[in-house]
């Protein structure tokens, strides 16, 4: 018998997901808008708190693309970006014919490290340009320092656009991720907590920035009977059909939210006692994470030799899919020319760290087969 594949992060329906799209087909709204479109973009700005507005989108790295020109970035500027995250928040940068800065990530949330920030910052408006605005991720749904890296860029007039693509439903002092920055950004890609099959949103401070953001997302078509336009738009907002999928979604995300927390807490407790593997967690109370993903970092001087690879090729063996975290932007061959700031932490986690089997999916069986695995490579 051969066994079913266990998956890093696979989409899970919730069950009312076909009743949107149906009725989408039933009443004809097969286009780029409609009640579904709309309907979901009410649902996220129930769930993100008061005084949102999102903008339904075709995917996380358009909602980036669409903050960025909005934040006036253009040909030769300079955006900083974390280094180490995927390429969806680095790539819109070079989109404009600007540059991503990176910088580094610090040890406990993994994401920017705020003395790397102050001394890029510092360090390009010595050279004669102030970035244009910062690109923070909220990593594997983990909160970035949220106080240190607002107070800094607000003392600095510099935009904040705040990736969480990875982070919905995760929270800093009970505030929803995705409400921190002038611009928030959630993606509903396939792999992520919830899915739209491909789909992102914007989450903007006004409904003026809404506004813009859909204006820019149908093509920047002006008010007129004809098609008529003043400056370059994109094709960029969500089906009605996937928008359906979302509505559905909604209605499950804080259930599966508290599974792929079951999942990390499933994690601890195997790891529990393993010298030399720390399973990625909130260093501080005020800290809420979705764990979208559970990682973990393996040291191999303390777990007398046994890697992060030992470990994900023997899950491999078994048919179970894990990842080495991903690969800081500033060891692609893509950034490698593009300025950094920073040590070697993002390396570092890279080098030994992987992600674990998280969706809210797996079942108990899964758990158990996972579990024999790990045992079985440090030899309990
Ligand atoms: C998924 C992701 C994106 C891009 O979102 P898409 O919807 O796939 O375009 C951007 N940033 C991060 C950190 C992501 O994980």
């Amino acid at each position: 018998m051969s066994l079913d594949k266990i998956w890093l992060s696979s989409p899970h329906m919730g069950g009312t997901e076909r009743n949107y799209v149906t009725e989408a087909f039933d009443t004809n709204w097969v286009a780029p808008l409609g009640p579904n479109v709309t309907g979901f973009e009410k649902d996220l700005e129930a769930y993100q708190g008061e005084n949102t507005h999102v903008a339904a989108l075709s995917s996380g790295t358009a909602a980036i693309h669409l903050a960025l020109i909005q934040a006036g970035v253009g040909p030769g500027d300079e955006v900083i970006c974390q280094s180490f995250t995927f390429c969806g928040t680095t790539n819109p940068v070079q989109y404009l014919g600007a540059t991503p800065i990176l910088v580094d990530s610090e040890e406990q949330t993994w994401n920017m490290c705020p003395v790397a920030l102050k001394e890029a910052v510092a360090d390009r408006i010595a050279k004669g340009k102030k970035p244009k605005a910062i690109l923070a991720v909220h990593l594997y749904g983990m909160p970035y320092r949220v106080e240190e890296i607002h107070a800094f860029a607000k003392a600095n007039q510099i935009p904040v656009i705040e990736d969480s693509a990875e982070a919905l439903g995760s929270t800093y002092k009970g505030q929803k991720c995705g409400t921190f920055g002038d611009y928030g950004i959630l993606s509903f890609n396939g792999n992520k907590i919830i899915t739209t099959s491909g789909g992102g949103a914007m989450v903007c401070p006004t409904k003026e920035v809404k506004d813009t953001t859909i204006f820019l997302a149908t093509q920047a078509r002006d008010e007129a009977p004809h098609y008529q336009h003043s400056q370059v738009g994109y094709n960029y907002r969500l089906s009605n059909i996937s928008a359906g999928i979302g509505r559905g979604q909604m209605q499950v995300l804080d259930k599966h939210i508290a599974l792929r927390r079951g999942m990390h807490h499933f994690y601890q407790e195997l790891f529990n006692g393993i010298a030399g593997v720390r399973v990625h967690a909130a260093h501080d109370p005020a800290v809420f994470s979705n764990h979208w993903l559970s990682a973990i970092v393996v040291d191999p001087s303390l777990t007398g030799g046994i890697s992060r690879e030992d470990i994900r090729l023997a899950l491999d063996k078994q048919h179970i899919e894990s990842r080495p975290l991903w690969k800081p932007m500033h060891l692609q061959p893509l950034c490698k020319d593009f300025p950094y700031y920073g040590g070697k932490v993002a390396e570092t986690l890279f080098e030994n760290g992987l992600c674990l089997p998280s969706g809210s999916n797996l079942t108990e069986e899964d758990r158990g087969r996972i579990a024999v695995v790990v045992r079985g490579v440090f030899g309990l």
